[in-house]
């Protein structure tokens, strides 16, 4: 059986003793340090805020939830020409298009996978004629996969919805733009 050699025994570290740190921990210095700095913020004006009856400001930018815009006559702004699937980084919306009567170009079908979306604001700024747009909504959600799958009409009914705010959203962010 083999036993410790001399140099082993020589090299055994024995715990140091440091004053300093004793009367640190033995005066509650730390404890009296995060006192100090709890008082310090205790009058300040709160920067936290209680949502959600309370709202941070939303920037004219900010992507929040699709909407597809129409004009004041009520015809549908898109032209079905498809740039925004084009560009969509996650190919998340999907376009079907015909020809009307008149001549005209529309959608027969524009979905969005908002499974999908990052959120990315690429379709926005694609867009040449202002139709789809992402709005200031922010609380909604979807209990399963389909609920967040957005069809033409459910795109059109947010737009209705919320085109004041939108149009106010943009007048805003034009002279940036
Ligand atoms: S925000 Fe980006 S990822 Fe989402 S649909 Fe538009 S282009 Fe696609
Ligand atoms: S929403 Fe805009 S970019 Fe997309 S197909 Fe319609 S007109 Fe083109």
């Amino acid at each position: 059986m083999s036993t410790p050699t001399t140099s082993a025994m020589a090299t055994r570290v024995e715990p140091d003793f440091s004053l300093k740190d004793f009367l640190s921990s033995f005066l509650l210095a730390e404890f009296f340090k995060g006192m100090l700095l709890t008082g310090k913020y205790a009058f300040r004006s709160k920067i936290t805020l209680e949502y959600p009856e309370e709202k941070t400001p939303l920037s004219p930018r900010f992507r929040g939830l699709h909407a597809l815009r129409r004009y004041e006559n009520g015809e549908e702004r898109c032209i079905a020409c498809k740039l925004c699937e084009a560009v969509c980084p996650a190919m998340a919306i999907t376009i079907e298009s015909e020809e009307r009567a008149d001549g005209s170009r529309r959608t027969t079908r524009y979905d969005i996978d908002l499974n999908k979306c990052i959120f990315c604001g690429f379709c926005e700024e694609s867009c040449p004629v202002d139709s789809i747009v992402e709005t200031h909504i922010l609380e909604y959600h979807g209990e399963s996969r389909g609920d967040l799958y957005f069809t033409k009409e459910m795109l059109l009914a947010v737009g209705d919805r919320y085109e004041p705010q939108i149009a106010a959203a943009r007048a805003a962010d034009a002279k940036y733009r």
